[in-house]
């Protein structure tokens, strides 16, 4: 065992805040990694402050990882000391059901273990990425290729992934027409995959501060949604829309903006339910409304490659650690351009001042 420093939510309401942690030895399957740097998810936020009412404290958020591998187990093959690695959202899955032989980590029929909040059908807790360093099996271990930019790198092993997965997953390319509702972390690496993978893209905001934004990252039109006027030019428009809003809000207003046979995928994932969509504008065009969780680590990896290849990264604000705080006051605002980025060598250098 070896002591990690975090920073960790004691509970729903108090403030993130110092916390030291055991962390395994590596056993013969593990990588060990130096945290350099770890993104700031919607869902961290969801978890420190028990909105999705499954939270295990205290609980030390963070699955946009990366960082150097500081010692490798006796067993591993991909990975040796000095490597860049990164990690996600995932640690472990049962690695026999169906969902796992098909690379589908994340739909494990047995629950997968989050990299926070412990094995979704319970378990003991596992602590993230706000932290100096993590232990995690090589499975689950990704490959960084080198970079002089690996803060911009972090938010693809969840915004990255859980965007290119179902854009991926409903085909989308050149000839299709998709929307990305919702430009804030996840919204802007779909606006930048989705350009990559060749389709038109109409970006849905609420902001119309956003607008250059839009079109700067990639979009080829962008729609205030608040204003019908600018909704209703897109009117059975659109083959797929990916939907990350973070909060409840009215679905057919999108919905009806699909196709005959469109589909929408729900990412984002509110802590109270959205106003049930009317049936009417699902059977008339024979519509689909869907889910999607993250991604497998072999689409993972496929989706680091991808962005590799076509130079995306995220557009990020670096912050020290003990500015966790007041970065979440921000993201609920929809303040934020467009992820906050933790630089961990922050988190040490406040705990060798103390
Ligand atoms: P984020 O950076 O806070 O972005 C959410 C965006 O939604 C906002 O920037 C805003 O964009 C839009 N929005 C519109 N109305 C809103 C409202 N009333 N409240 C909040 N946002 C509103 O969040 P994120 O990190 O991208 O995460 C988005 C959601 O996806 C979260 O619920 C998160 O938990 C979930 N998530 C799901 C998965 C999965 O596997 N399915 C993975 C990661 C995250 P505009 O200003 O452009 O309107
Ligand atoms: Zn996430």
């Amino acid at each position: 065992m070896t002591q990690a420093l975090t920073y960790a939510a004691q509970n729903a309401s108090d403030r993130l805040k110092p916390f030291k942690i055991e962390r395994r030895a590596p056993g013969a399957d593990d990588v060990q990694i130096d945290i350099l740097f770890c993104g700031v998810c919607h869902s961290d936020l969801h978890t420190a402050r028990n909105e999705w009412q499954n939270t295990l404290y205290p609980s030390v958020p963070g699955h946009e990882i990366v960082g150097k591998v500081t010692a490798v187990g006796s067993a591993v093959t991909r990975f040796k000391v000095g490597d860049l690695a990164g990690v996600g959202c995932m640690v472990d899955s049962c690695q026999h059901c169906a969902s796992c032989a098909e690379g589908e980590e994340q739909y494990c029929e047995n629950g997968f273990t989050g990299t926070y909040n412990g094995p979704v059908f319970g378990g003991e807790n596992t602590y993230g990425g706000y932290s100096d360093s993590v232990v995690v099996k090589e499975k689950f271990v990704l490959h960084i290729a080198p970079t002089d930019n690996l803060a911009a790198i972090a938010p693809l092993l969840c915004a990255g992934i859980t965007t290119f997965s179902p854009l991926n997953h409903w085909k989308v390319g050149p000839g299709k027409k998709v929307g990305v509702v919702g430009l804030g972390g996840l919204g802007h690496m779909a606006v930048k995959i989705a350009h990559a993978m060749g389709a038109h893209v109409v970006l849905f905001t609420t902001s119309e501060s956003k607008r250059e934004d839009g079109l700067r990252l990639g979009a080829d039109e962008v729609v205030v949604s608040r204003n019908p006027d600018e909704m209703a030019t897109q009117a059975n428009r659109l083959d797929f829309i990916l939907n990350t809003v973070a909060a409840p809000h009215d679905l057919d207003a999108f919905l009806s903006l699909l196709k005959r046979d469109g589909t929408m995928t729900l990412v984002g994932a509110p802590d109270h339910p959205h106003p049930s969509p009317t049936v009417f504008n699902l059977i008339f065009k024979r519509r689909s409304l869907a889910g999607s969780l993250i991604g497998g680590i072999r689409e993972t990896q496929e989706m680091l490659d991808f962005c590799a290849k076509h130079g995306i990264v995220s557009d990020i604000e670096v912050i020290a650690m003990k500015d966790i705080n007041e970065a979440y006051e921000r993201m609920v605002k929809g303040d934020v351009k467009y992820r906050f980025v933790i630089d961990m060598a922050t988190l040490k250098a406040e705990a060798d001042a103390a």
